[in-house]
């Protein structure tokens, strides 16, 4: 539900000005906007993703206030079956201070044991929660044991401006793994629908206007 035009019809409206196609000078005008940080124009369209992410991710995601949330509820249905194991190569170690870390591998067996210490406590944490449930115990008490790295759904809907302001972050060196890997492709959907302003974004620093 987004595409450029809508950013050059939102500034355009100062002149009583309405375009159907974009050209040079559209796109022109999305570049001085971005660099001018004229955000407003960049704000009349909307993204709506649905995810599937574990609730570590989806906690950083809600810190994003600009956007509208709904999300899967473990008070209202069973939660699933479904915990987060990282790859091996994904299972690193932390190295440095805070502000600075930078994320090493470990050997293979470090990853080996740290995969397989999740899989146990995901399998016993789920179990129990099970045995609550079972016992007649309020699934939203029950969810108390169950840990972030189990997954979790939402819809997610933003416009442009905020998404940019998200990818800005998360898509970045700083930005924690597993978020920035749902990054990337919320970044794609932008460069696929709305490219004019895509590429302003990347030209102007990757930040948002
Ligand atoms: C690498 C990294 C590490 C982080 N570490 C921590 C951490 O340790 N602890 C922690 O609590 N959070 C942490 N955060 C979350 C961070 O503080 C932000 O909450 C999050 O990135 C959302 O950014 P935002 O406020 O720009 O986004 P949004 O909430 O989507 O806001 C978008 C923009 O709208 C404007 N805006 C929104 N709300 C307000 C407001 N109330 N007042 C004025 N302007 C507003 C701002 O311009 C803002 O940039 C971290 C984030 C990153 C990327």
């Amino acid at each position: 539900m987004a595409d450029d035009l809508s950013v050059v019809n939102g500034a355009r409206v100062s002149f009583a000005r309405h375009k159907t196609e974009m050209d040079d000078s559209d796109a022109g005008l999305i570049r001085f906007l971005m660099r001018e940080r004229h955000g407003t124009p960049f704000e009349h369209n909307s993204f709506r993703f649905h995810i599937r992410a574990p609730i570590f991710v989806a906690r950083e995601w809600f810190r994003h206030r600009i956007g509208s949330f709904n999300e899967f509820s473990m008070r209202y249905a069973k939660a699933t079956e479904d915990f987060y194991v990282p790859e091996p190569d994904d299972v690193r170690s932390q190295v440095g201070k805070p502000g600075a870390y930078s994320f090493e591998p470990v050997e293979p067996d470090v990853a080996e044991t740290t995969r397989e210490e999740l899989r146990s406590v995901y399998e016993t944490a789920y179990a129990t929660y099970e045995r609550l449930v079972e016992l007649g115990v309020a699934r939203e008490l029950a969810r108390a044991v169950l840990p972030v790295g189990a997954y979790t759904e939402f819809y997610w809907t933003i416009n442009a401006r905020a998404l940019m302001n998200f990818v800005s972050l998360r898509n970045s060196e700083t930005a924690q793994r597993e978020i920035r890997r749902y990054a990337e492709a919320c970044e794609q959907f932008l460069a696929e629908k709305m490219p004019v302003t895509y590429a302003a974004f990347v030209a102007n620093d990757r930040t948002a206007p």
